[in-house]
């Protein structure tokens, strides 16, 4: 198994399938991840995995290591299309997020003012009014929503909090079209690896293997009438692209990622699919 932990705070710059030439912000400690989520899919792997034993960077240190890695990179004739906040977990967890993302504009202004200021996060901080706010000054806003299926939420996405979808589709409405829902698809069944799992299931799943496809009508008519509700932006579907940390996950197929971004396409909301 191959897993990425990223170093912190400032990483790459790498090409982003989805944002093109991106530096990295990363809020994580740099010796694990630390997330509100445990995604079985999860290219930092599972948290249990890669608790980390260092704290997450100051406010000061983003600063002051983003306006280093953006000076080398002036320097050197090569600006950032796009700031990304990204790495090792949930960035909105940082008790710092709004001040950082305040930070990391002012620098964006100073040195590359046409990057991007993209911020990938699985909403479930974004309740909080100084999260939700901060989220409004940043260019992408980008939010996950996997499905609307609370049992589909607890396998594959695995909360490590109270998550309650309809409460989260409330917040994603309350950016009012500021928003960018990204959403996995994928197929395949996952290995079970926690006591007590099998009484999360449905009964037919508790004999054979569990199922973690949505890529089936049961999980995207409703997926796609949430994103309706919601009014994002755009929409950016996509599927695994890396090795995970659970066995037996499989790539949606194009023909399944074409047919669900047509269908949110002929709903009115931009939508782009990667395979
Ligand atoms: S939300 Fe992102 S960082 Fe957190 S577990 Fe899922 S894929 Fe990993």
């Amino acid at each position: 198994m191959s897993t990425i932990i990223y170093p912190s705070p400032i990483f790459g710059p790498v090409h982003s399938r989805r944002l093109g030439i991106s530096l990295g912000i990363n809020l994580m400690p740099a010796d694990g991840k630390i997330c509100t989520f445990n995604c079985i899919y999860c290219e930092c792997g599972l948290n249990e995995d890669y608790r980390p034993s260092l704290p997450r960077p100051t406010r000061e240190l983003v600063a002051e290591q983003l306006e280093a890695k953006l000076q080398a990179m002036a320097a050197e004739g090569q600006l950032p299309d796009v700031l990304t906040f990204a790495g090792n977990g949930e960035p909105t967890c940082h008790p710092h997020f709004a001040e950082i993302i305040d930070d990391t504009i002012a620098l964006r202004d100073q040195y590359c003012p046409k990057a991007k200021v993209s911020v990938l996060s699985n909403a479930t901080m974004i309740h909080r009014q100084a999260v939700h706010e901060a989220l409004m000054r940043v260019d992408n806003n980008i939010q996950k929503l996997d499905t609307v299926d609370p049992l589909y939420i607890n396998k594959v996405d695995q909360p490590v909090i109270p998550y309650d979808v309809n409460r989260i589709i409330d917040s994603l409405k309350a950016f009012k079209g500021h928003v960018i829902i990204q959403t996995m698809f994928m197929r395949g069944e996952k290995e079970r690896r926690r006591e007590g799992e099998k009484e999360k299931l449905r009964a037919d799943e508790r004999s054979s293997g569990i199922s973690v496809d949505n890529t089936s009508e049961q999980y995207v008519a409703p997926w796609l009438e949430a994103v309706k509700e919601i009014k994002p932006q755009q929409v950016m579907i996509y599927t695994i692209d890396r090795e995970t940390p659970t066995q037996g996950l499989l790539k949606a197929t194009h023909d399944q990622l074409d047919q669900i971004r047509d269908r949110v396409i002929a709903a009115g909301i931009p939508c782009t699919a990667s395979y």
